[in-house]
């Protein structure tokens, strides 16, 4: 006999998410390079806007979070009007699928894609759908060729996670072109900051009716622990999602960090600039080491070892050297570790590190 109390269909499938692990036995303090964070942390404007907030604690948040729009759309020469808040671009993911999907219908995601897509789909009783990925890019061919009636939303990471590839403009314009009319495309530009001359696709969603962007504060900007992120979407879609979006989603002290963020282009452009050389260097230096690894367009790398066993033992040996990084098995790599671009000094344990490990095999 089945339990009287049970979840709507697709629940019971989700797999809990996994986030980057954050301690290790026996190390105090570890290099934590496993969730993609700013090793700068947050700008010291947003910090000193936050401490400011703390103490309108007593009062409810701004439920239209106008004046953090406004900031945004003042820096990136966005419309208000087609912006919408959520706690991490994760809300955003979830509010889209609510409101789009459900049984019956199907989410597009990619063969290595991030991991929410899956279960905000799940969330909605909708059918998510897996397609191929060729040599570790996004394959437009391959989503129009799958994508038909039943496909309402297509989830592409751009630069993509974990793999940290990137598809052009005109990729992007063909893929928005090709897919039916009845599908939103959502380009989720968690990265976006870090692909030079990159602006997350604004121009398609200005341009048609199909295409939502998301942003977020939780990976340039370095507020992960905040919880921001937002769309940029044609007016009837940030309609729709605001129905379901909750009046206080956003706490106060968060809404005042972001815009002090969003408007402290200093800190963000020293610490892109940053990401830039340290990642070419540490792409140089593991290619040097005869390990793998494709140009990255974010703040992150995904290095490729010969098999998965080499994998596990380069991240027990970088463990045991105080260091966290990401085994991306759960998102198709089993022979991966991603390693998330830090800070001058632990770029340089971490190459260290993987020598020894080289030298020793
Ligand atoms: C980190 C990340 C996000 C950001 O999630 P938030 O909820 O904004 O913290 C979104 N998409 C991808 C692919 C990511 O890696």
């Amino acid at each position: 006999m089945s339990a009287p109390i049970r979840p709507q269909p697709g629940i019971l499938d989700i797999a809990l998410y996994q986030g980057g692990q954050s301690v290790l036995e026996g190390h105090a303090e570890p290099l934590k390079l496993s969730s993609n964070e700013n090793p700068f942390g947050p700008s010291p404007a947003a910090l000193r806007a936050m401490a400011a907030a703390l103490g309108d604690s007593h009062r409810y948040p701004s439920t239209d979070h106008a004046t953090l729009r406004a900031a945004i759309a003042e820096v990136h020469g966005l419309d208000a009007d087609r912006i919408i808040c959520g706690t991490g671009s994760d809300e955003i993911i979830h509010l889209l699928c609510q409101a789009y999907v459900g049984e019956g219908l199907e989410v597009m995601h990619t063969e290595h894609g991030f991991a929410m897509y899956r279960i905000s789909a799940l969330a909605a009783g909708a059918t998510p759908v897996e397609v191929p990925e060729r040599d570790r890019v996004v394959d437009v061919g391959a989503i129009l060729d799958r994508a038909g009636p039943e496909t309402r939303l297509v989830f592409i990471a751009n630069p993509a996670n974990p793999t940290a590839t990137f598809l052009p403009m005109d990729a992007l314009t063909r893929l928005a072109d090709g897919l039916p009319e009845t599908c939103v495309l959502v380009l989720d530009g968690a990265y976006a900051e870090f692909a030079e001359g990159y602006d997350g696709g604004k121009a398609l969603v200005e341009a048609r009716q199909n295409v939502v962007m998301m942003r977020t504060f939780s990976k340039a900007y370095g507020l992960g622990g905040l919880r921001v992120g937002y769309g940029y979407a044609p007016r009837d879609i940030i309609d729709v999602l605001n129905r379901i979006r909750g009046p206080f989603n956003l706490s106060g002290v968060a809404l005042a960090g972001a815009e002090a963020a969003v408007r402290d282009l200093d800190w963000v452009a020293k610490c892109l600039q940053d990401n830039a050389e340290e990642r070419a260097r540490l792409t140089g230096g593991l290619r040097q080491l005869g390990i793998a690894c494709d140009e990255s367009f974010a703040n992150f790398v995904l290095a490729r070892f010969a098999d998965e066993a080499e994998a596990l033992a380069a991240d027990a040996f970088l463990k045991r050297h105080g260091i966290i990084v990401r085994h991306p098995k759960n998102y198709g790599f089993p022979q991966a570790l991603r390693i998330t671009v830090g800070r001058p000094e632990d770029n340089s344990r971490v190459l260290d590190a993987l020598a020894s490990f080289k030298g020793a095999a």
